[in-house]
């Protein structure tokens, strides 16, 4: 194993020397970011679809066109976001002047998933760049094509005192933990989450965790039935429904639930045709016990359509398993594959009821027409990101905060707030000497308290 230790000096000695703190470093680097990924696209999307069978097209659509996106941005407003912010300064401590100093942390760490692994990599990267931090990359080991381009891409292109990737499973990213970072940026699993936690807690680090969870898709009885069967065809198969938030299961209205099933099967062909595996466009299960577990869940007795698995290719064909209950064994964890179960329901209420008991997902969609039930489902429940009539976009709009709550985790980022989260916000007042008024100083008296009274 690489010795981490002398690395991570190596970060901490280049971070005092102040050079992350200049906006031109962290535009250069940017821009450097910008120039390596778009000259060695080819390699990435090859080593996407070496690992994931992943298209192309959804390599660029979901992953490194997002990225470029983010990094432009970053690149044009990066000064604005790094400006001291004058804020109204309070009546007890005029006339001085109050003032927030984004600040970066420091030597940062952040650990990447392997559904999609560069934009859960190069996603939190921009940030920690933008808001001028050294940084130790993390790619998933169960991509592992992809984690070596990344690795051998970026790591010829960066100063290691400045920003390294580090390739590694479990027994490296555990011994990454042992060293002291200033902030750690995970993204994965519930439950691993945890274990990131307990390990940031020993040094009090700060951390984001962008986790799972069972993200529902309700489809009401008003619903556009054949819009909403298309973007949730589409939301659930991108990626083989290995996408965080991607929805997990459907509760759809018994009324038009056999019209909406059809709807859904058809979109499901018009996008992979009759047999999905010889669609270039549908990708396959990342690893041999994913596939298993995954076909652990299918029960043949509900299979509405699909079904199909190919242990060879780590091949599960899109699936829909229809009058699945809330005690089947595939509604206790996250699915996070191409298995979509359908449960009814009759009342609207009843179920947002029964949401409400739930562990609080990453996302929530809700396909309908009626404003006042909008109104309830963003009233009632919590969940980290979602859409009314749609699934999964949210993520493309770098100005809505990504990030789960609860179970599904803790702190959000992309575009600013994704600057803001590598960020410490430093309050600073700053007092004039001319004039010192002495209400605050001892001995106190009735006068000093009514007028303290009135100030505050
Ligand atoms: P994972 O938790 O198994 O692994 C994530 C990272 O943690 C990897 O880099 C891995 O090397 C490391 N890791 C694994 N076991 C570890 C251990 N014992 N100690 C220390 N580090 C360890 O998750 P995954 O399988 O890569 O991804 C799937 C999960 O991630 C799903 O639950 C999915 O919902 C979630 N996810 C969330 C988001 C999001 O943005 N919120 C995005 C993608 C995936």
């Amino acid at each position: 194993m690489q010795d981490f230790h002398s690395i991570i000096t190596g970060q901490q000695t280049f971070f005092e020397t102040n050079q992350t703190k200049e906006v031109r470093f962290r535009k250069e680097q940017l821009k450097k970011l910008l120039k390596v990924l778009r000259e060695n696209e080819q390699q990435l999307t090859d080593a996407a679809w070496k690992d994931l069978h992943k298209s192309n097209f959804e390599t660029f659509a979901t992953e490194l066109g997002l990225v470029y996106g983010e990094i432009k941005e970053a690149i044009r407003k990066v000064k604005r976001w790094s400006k001291p912010k004058r804020v109204i300064t309070n009546l007890a401590n005029l006339p001085g002047c109050s003032m927030i100093y984004p600040e970066p942390y420091g030597n940062t760490l952040i650990i990447g998933a392997w559904n999609y692994p560069y934009l859960l990599t190069l996603g939190p990267l921009i940030g920690a760049m933008a808001a001028g931090n050294t940084i130790i990359l993390k790619p998933s080991e169960l991509t592992p094509t992809c984690s070596t381009t990344l690795t051998k891409i970026l790591n010829e292109a960066f100063d290691p005192g400045y920003f390294k990737v580090i390739e590694g499973g479990v027994a490296e990213t555990q011994s990454l933990l042992q060293e002291q970072f200033d902030y750690i940026f995970f993204t994965g699993s519930t439950q691993i989450g945890k274990i990131i936690y307990k390990a940031a807690a020993e040094n009090l680090t700060p951390v984001t965790l962008e986790l799972g969870g069972k993200s529902p898709c309700i489809i009401d009885r008003d619903a556009a039935l054949k819009v909403a069967a298309k973007r949730i065809a589409w939301g659930k198969f991108i990626n083989a429904g290995q996408t965080c938030n991607a929805p997990d299961y459907l509760l759809v209205h018994h009324s038009i639930k056999d019209w909406f099933l059809e709807y859904i099967k058809a979109y499901i062909i018009s996008f992979y045709g009759n047999d999905p595996k010889q669609s270039p466009d549908y990708p396959r299960i990342v690893n041999r016990s994913n596939f298993e577990r995954l076909k652990n869940l299918i029960d043949s007795d509900k299979v509405y359509c699909g079904g199909e698995t190919d242990e060879s290719e780590l091949y599960i064909a899109p699936t829909i398993l229809d009058n699945v209950t809330w005690n089947d064994p595939i509604m206790e964890d996250e699915i996070f594959g191409p298995v979509l179960p359908v449960l009814t329901f009759e009342d609207f209420f009843e179920t947002v009821k029964v949401l409400k008991q739930k562990p609080k997902p990453l996302a929530l969609y809700y396909f309908g027409r009626n404003k006042g039930r909008h109104k309830m489902i963003l009233n009632e429940l919590s969940f980290g990101s979602g859409a009314i009539n749609d699934t999964v976009m949210q993520i493309t709009n770098s100005r809505l905060p990504f990030g789960g709550v609860g179970n599904s985790g803790i702190g959000t980022y992309h575009g600013k707030v994704g600057f803001a989260t590598f960020s410490h916000h430093k309050s600073v007042l700053k007092q004039v000497t001319w004039i010192d008024i002495p209400l605050k100083y001892a001995p106190y008296n009735k006068l000093k308290l009514n007028v303290v009274k009135k100030v505050l």
